[in-house]
């Protein structure tokens, strides 16, 4: 049975910390791993989440948009988790939007992010895969991508003046 897991708040050096390339394909403990990791996702109301962020320092994570309350208009996919990342070609064209992080609760930040960005990982299996990703699937991962580079989203903020708090973001944003 799946498991929620803790999930690492902001100042935790797990979240600073590199990561190891993964093995493939997954093992047993591994598989339980990816499945804890969609529970405590979807118990969050995320659309994702990178090992680091459940005190695991391994190079995966998940991508699983869907609308939900912390994000009512994110498009609905089936969740990929994605094992041993690189981002191969990032489009010329960046957008700002709001996002948020579920080690950085009550805050959301006004993110500059890559529209298009063609990657190459592995599946579970050990699989290639490559593909690209436009707007707000690009956008989670590149936001999880940095987790596995030790990255937050506070990082990548042009601005101070582009965070707003959690409740206000619902207020103004949200309708
Ligand atoms: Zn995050």
């Amino acid at each position: 049975m799946p498991v929620l897991r803790q999930i690492a708040q902001l100042g935790h050096p797990v979240l600073r910390a590199p990561v190891d390339r993964v093995a493939l394909p997954a093992s047993e403990s591994l598989l339980a791993l990816v499945d804890d990791m969609l529970v405590t996702l979807r118990d969050a109301n995320g659309v994702g989440i990178a090992a680091p962020q459940v005190y695991e320092s391994l190079s995966l994570f998940i991508v699983a948009s869907r609308p939900n309350p912390r994000y009512p208009s994110a498009p609905l996919m089936e969740p990929e988790a994605v094992f041993n990342a690189e981002i191969l070609a990032r489009s010329a064209e960046l957008d700002k939007d709001w996002e948020g992080c579920l080690s950085i609760p009550g805050i959301r930040g006004n993110v500059p992010r890559h529209r298009s960005i063609r990657v190459r990982y592995q599946n579970a299996q050990g699989g290639e895969v490559e593909r690209e990703f436009h707007a707000f699937v690009a956008r989670i991962f590149q936001h999880e991508y940095d987790h596995l580079h030790g990255i937050v989203f506070l990082d990548r903020l042009e601005d101070s003046r582009d965070v707003m708090s959690e409740k206000e973001f619902q207020k103004q944003c949200i309708r």
